[in-house]
């Protein structure tokens, strides 16, 4: 079920008029955000950034990719962690903020 509604977003995504959009977003790799594959993220802001590669590691994970699993437990884990976690976030907002315009 998830499949066909990703696979939907995906292909409006690809549509010319999201082109102009697509122009504003910036990219981070799933391996800047402590994954292991070079998957790109995109994104308006950090947040946006970060919530896709959440939902990246738990696809890849749901699909049998046991090298994102530690990825995927550090995520959970930083949310339960505020302190720690919360380096982690400042760390990727900056870095991002740092990122050239796509
Ligand atoms: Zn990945």
């Amino acid at each position: 079920m998830g499949r066909t509604r990703r696979l939907a977003a995906y292909r409006c995504w690809l549509r010319p008029e999201h082109a102009g959009e697509r122009t504003r977003m910036k990219v981070m790799t799933c391996q800047q955000l402590g994954g292991p594959c070079e998957f790109e993220l995109r994104g308006a802001t950090a947040d946006e950034v970060i919530k896709a590669q959440d939902r990246h590691l738990q696809e890849m994970v749901a699909g049998g990719d046991e090298t994102h699993e530690s990825a995927l437990k550090a995520m959970k884990g930083r949310w339960k962690r505020p302190i720690s976690g919360m380096s982690w976030y400042r760390q990727v907002k900056r870095e991002f903020a740092a990122l050239p315009e796509d």
